[in-house]
C-alpha cells in the first residue's frame, strides 16, 4: 500500500506529465470509483479544464483544475495510473481515463477497487471530509516538536497506532511507522502519552528521515511502459525490519519479532526496542 513517499513520487510524476495540459475528455468507468460524482458528473466536470498543478495532501492527490475545481485521489492498496499513448490498449483494471491534449490518456488502473476519486470545488476543500482533519504535513513548520508533543500527551493509544493515525500524523502506514519506531528505539506497544519529551523529539526526526530517504528513492520514469507506479523505489531499500521476522537486527543482530497491533503486523527488534 502506498504510504506517504510513494504518494509523494506519484505527485511529481503526474506533476510533470500532466501540468498545463486540457483534459479533452473523461470517463469513469467503474461508479463507485467516485461515489460523490455521478459518471455524467465526473466527465462534466473534468472536461476542457486545464491541470494548473498537482501536489499532495497526507495520502491524496491533488489535481487542481483551471474550472475551480479539483480532482482528489487516494490510490489506497493498488490504486495505479498509467501514462499511454491514446491509441494503447486500457490497462486489465482501468477504472477511470483522462484524455489528454498531448496525444496520450492518463489511465486510473485499480485490481483490488479500494481507489478513490472526487471532483471537488476547489474553494471548498477544507470541507472534503477525506480531508479536513488531517494531521500537519510531516515536512510542514506545522509538524513541531510541540505539535507532536502535545498530540502524544492526549493518547493513551499504543505508539504504532498513534503514528497511523491521520489525525495525529499523516502520511505514515505500516511500514515506516515500524521503521521509524525502529530508529527511534521506541517499543511500538508503549502508550504515546508515555513517551517522554527527547523520545518524541528523536520519534519526529527519524519519521522524517525515513521518508525523506524513501522519497529520495524514486526510480527514473519508464515513458514506454508508462507505469506511474514503477517510478517509487521498493521500500526494502530502507527498511530494517519491516517484513523481516527473525532475520538479525541490522543495529544489534537479535532476531526481529512480528506482532499484531490493530489486525496489521508490527515488526520490531525486541532488544532495541525493549521499552
Ligand atoms: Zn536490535
Amino acid at each position: 500500500m502506498p504510504e506517504l513517499p510513494e504518494v509523494e513520487i506519484v505527485t511529481r510524476r503526474l506533476r510533470e506529465l500532466t501540468a498545463g495540459k486540457t483534459i479533452i475528455k473523461a470517463q469513469l468507468i467503474r461508479a463507485r470509483l467516485s461515489p460523490e460524482n455521478s459518471p455524467r458528473q465526473f466527465a462534466a466536470s473534468l472536461k476542457g479544464a486545464r491541470v494548473e498543478d498537482v501536489s499532495r495532501r497526507g495520502k491524496h492527490i491533488l489535481a487542481r483544475l483551471s474550472n475551480g475545481r479539483t480532482l482528489v485521489i487516494h490510490l489506497r492498496m493498488t490504486g495505479r495510473f498509467f501514462y499511454l499513448d491514446r491509441g494503447a490498449e486500457n490497462t486489465p483494471h482501468t477504472h477511470a481515463v483522462l484524455w489528454l491534449d498531448d496525444g496520450k490518456k492518463l489511465l486510473f488502473d485499480d485490481q483490488r477497487h479500494f481507489g478513490l476519486m472526487m471532483v471537488a470545488r476547489t474553494a471548498e476543500l477544507g470541507r472534503v471530509k477525506y480531508l479536513s482533519k488531517l494531521a500537519p504535513e510531516p515536512f510542514s513548520p506545522e509538524f513541531s516538536p510541540e505539535y507532536l508533543h502535545d498530540t502524544f500527551k492526549r493518547s493513551s493509544q499504543q505508539i504504532k497506532l498513534a503514528l497511523l493515525d491521520q489525525t495525529k500524523v499523516v502520511g505514515l502506514g505500516n511500514i515506516y511507522a515500524s521503521e521509524a519506531l525502529h530508529r527511534a528505539k521506541i517499543n511500538p506497544r508503549l502508550p504515546a502519552q508515555r513517551l517522554s519529551k527527547p523520545r518524541v523529539d528523536l520519534l519526529r526526526k527519524e519519521i522524517l528521515a525515513v521518508l525523506g530517504e524513501a522519497i529520495a528513492n524514486d526510480n527514473q520514469f519508464d515513458a514506454e511502459a508508462g507505469d506511474l507506479d514503477s517510478s517509487y523505489g521498493r521500500y526494502d531499500h530502507v527498511a530494517r525490519v519491516y517484513e523481516r521476522e527473525g532475520r538479525p537486527c541490522p543495529v544489534c543482530g537479535a532476531p526481529i519479532r512480528r506482532i499484531t497491533q490493530g489486525a496489521r503486523s508490527t515488526y520490531y527488534c525486541p532488544k532495541c526496542q525493549r521499552r
